[in-house]
């Protein structure tokens, strides 16, 4: 895996999946696509709500959260108003919910959110949020069926708990053989590179906590 792919600098890693605009590694498209099969023996019609997003997208979402043209939401998903809070507060408050650009599991084409369209009742949208996935939710179903098969398949859950970082995300499936060679490249000091040479909102704040963020926000526990 080259850096520039890693950082979701470069496309050259991805192939794509039967659904448009979706992309991720060959390897993990064909696991992929093996679970969706046996999804789909279960009752189940397993999609991609999300698959690869580059440094670019992520970097829209970053700036507009942190330049206060996009929603952010406080831990309990009340809104905030950014231009209220100092930089760091900012910086925090976004990394909950938002990975910083050059450093989101999307970039890597090993990591996707999923859901089943055929669950959601009429006229609701997909939220992506944590009570469509748990015990009542809309998804509820598909969510133990993954928790029974998702690990033949070589997927898990990365931000299954919530561990005083990142937002619990029931719905964000990672392949685990490639994305752990994923998270073994990507280090402090190559970030730290690559906010240096990118136009990221706050990152004299973030390059001053680059460690501290690292460790909270951005290793995540392998287990399942
Ligand atoms: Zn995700």
């Amino acid at each position: 895996m080259k850096p520039l792919c890693l950082l979701g600098l470069s496309e050259a890693h991805l192939v794509a999946l039967n659904e448009p605009g979706h992309r991720l590694q060959a390897e993990a498209r064909d696991a992929f696509m093996a679970m969706q099969a046996a999804a789909a023996e279960a009752g189940f019609q397993l999609m991609p709500a999300s698959s690869f997003r580059s440094f670019e997208r992520q970097l829209a979402i970053w700036n507009g959260k942190f330049e206060g043209s996009r929603p952010l939401l406080d831990a309990d998903s009340r809104p905030l108003d950014a231009l209220a809070l100092s930089a760091p507060e900012r910086v925090h408050a976004i990394l909950h919910w938002s990975a910083l650009p050059g450093t989101s599991r999307h970039h890597w084409g090993t990591d996707l959110d999923i859901y089943d369209p055929t669950l959601l009742p009429p006229g609701k949208k997909l939220q992506l949020e944590p009570w469509e996935y748990e015990p009542g939710g809309y998804f509820y179903p598909l969510s133990q069926w993954l928790a029974a098969n998702r690990a033949r398949f070589g997927f898990y859950l990365p931000y299954q708990r919530d561990l005083g970082g990142v937002a619990i995300e029931p719905w964000h499936l990672s392949y685990r053989p490639q994305a752990a060679d994923c998270a073994g490249l990507l280090t402090p000091s190559l970030v730290a590179d690559t906010l240096r040479r990118q136009p990221v909102a706050g990152k004299a704040h973030i390059l001053k906590q680059l460690d501290e963020i690292f460790a909270r926000y951005i290793t995540t526990t392998p287990e399942d």
